[in-house]
């Protein structure tokens, strides 16, 4: 790539901007994995990683993205004919149902409809009914990126109760971003990634694995090598990983969890929140409907209606090519419904200001009948009296 080439201000929920330490922490020369600068690296990733996850079992690393941690949770928890129960409300929690499939789960599904959340009624209804306990798994996803809805998770694992199944989360877009309690709440595997609220590149998966979990993988009987997590534990134990590390993204992971407890995991809560709050306010002003239903919104990512007679790809476009500022789109059925707007990374107000008064003037331009600025001056008025009374 060109070093030249323009910034682009993303607003996509992943990849991230990163903050200029974390690229610089990069450029760092190699070292020997297997060498004791490594192994002491591993040691306060995964030591850092925890009071995150809100756990004290084990966090391990693999060298994948989000999708690669969410494979390793099947694939070392589950025999091929167990049932799961999966409850997608996305795009994504339908992609580990049909990673689970693969590996020849029985997967029945909790339906969700688009835009809400996991009904936590549902859900303990579900399992009230397992009475032969023929459920061995529950899949949940904390932060479902392609509605921007963000599930209660303290409310699911209340609903679930003392089950017995293990319990998967994808927090690929949720985790670091608002409160996660991985033990308190009995998860079994949390996984997220390195490119979205810790502001890293893409490239590593986190995977945090309860002791109850660990007992299970020793019976299971899934195929797996490269995402084996017992063997990726054994590693751990020797300050390594099984197979050659990104090492560069654990640089930058060790340096973004530092910032990241730097800050104060309140304070981190507190901006993804405030700032997605700044996009409702910017989307009510500019009368852009919010597609996540209320007491459901994500603060990682907003999804909005794209207004009638609008395009999403012409919007989304016109941001690229005038503005450099890069919104993301509707996936599947939500393609050219929905334009997103993401909260993570090393944005600043002016950021946000700068993103939001691109966006309406786009809107302006392509028809949509708004007042000049009406949009941008109540985003802005929000967060300055934020940052004021903070
Ligand atoms: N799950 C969720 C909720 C995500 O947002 C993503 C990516 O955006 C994934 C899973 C897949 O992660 P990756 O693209 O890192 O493989």
């Amino acid at each position: 790539m060109d070093a030249t080439m323009p910034k682009q201000l993303l607003f996509i929920p992943g990849p991230v901007t990163c903050a200029p330490e974390i690229l610089a922490a990069m450029a760092a020369p190699m070292i020997d994995h297997r060498g004791p600068a490594f192994a002491a690296l591993l040691e306060r990733i995964a030591r850092g990683m925890q009071p995150i996850f809100g756990t004290t079992s084990d966090v391990v690393v693999a060298g994948s993205s989000g999708t690669g941690g969410l494979e390793a949770a099947v694939a070392n928890l589950f025999s091929p004919g167990q049932k799961v129960l999966s409850c997608p409300v996305g795009v994504f929690g339908k992609r580990l149902a049909t990673i689970a499939k693969l590996y020849g789960l029985d997967v029945e599904f909790l339906e969700t409809p688009l835009g809400s959340a996991t009904d936590p009624a549902a859900l303990a209804a579900r399992l009230r009914a397992d009475r032969a306990h023929e459920i061995a798994g529950v899949m949940l996803t904390h932060n479902e990126t392609s509605t921007g809805v963000q599930n209660d998770m303290a409310a699911l694992a209340a609903a679930i109760g003392d089950h017995p199944a293990s319990v998967v989360v994808d927090s690929v877009s949720g985790l670091g971003a608002s409160d996660f309690r991985m033990d308190a709440w009995g998860f079994d595997v949390v996984v997220t990634a390195s490119q979205k609220a810790l502001a890293v590149p893409p490239g590593m998966a986190m995977i945090a694995v309860s002791p109850r979990a660990w007992e299970r993988m020793a019976a299971a009987s899934e195929p797996k090598f490269y995402f084996d997590l017992r063997k990726a534990r054994e590693f751990a134990a020797l300050g390594q990983t099984p197979w050659t590390p990104p090492v560069s993204i654990a640089y930058a992971l060790d340096v973004a969890i530092e910032r990241y407890h730097a800050e104060g995991a309140a304070h981190v809560y507190a901006r993804h929140a405030r700032n997605s709050h700044a996009i409702h306010t910017f989307a009510k002003a500019v009368g852009l409907e919010v597609f996540s239903q209320p007491g459901a919104h994500s603060v990682t990512v907003t999804s909005m209606h794209v207004p009638a007679g609008l395009e999403a790809a012409k919007i989304r476009k016109a941001l690229l090519d005038e503005h450099d500022v890069v919104l993301g789109g509707g996936q599947a059925e939500l393609k050219g419904k929905i334009v997103r707007m993401g909260t993570m990374g090393a944005l600043s107000v002016a950021d946000f200001v700068r993103g939001f008064d691109a966006f309406e003037t786009v809107l302006r331009e392509q028809g949509l009948a708004i007042e000049a600025g009406i949009g941008t001056r109540a985003a802005r008025a929000f967060l300055e009296g934020d940052l004021v009374t903070r």
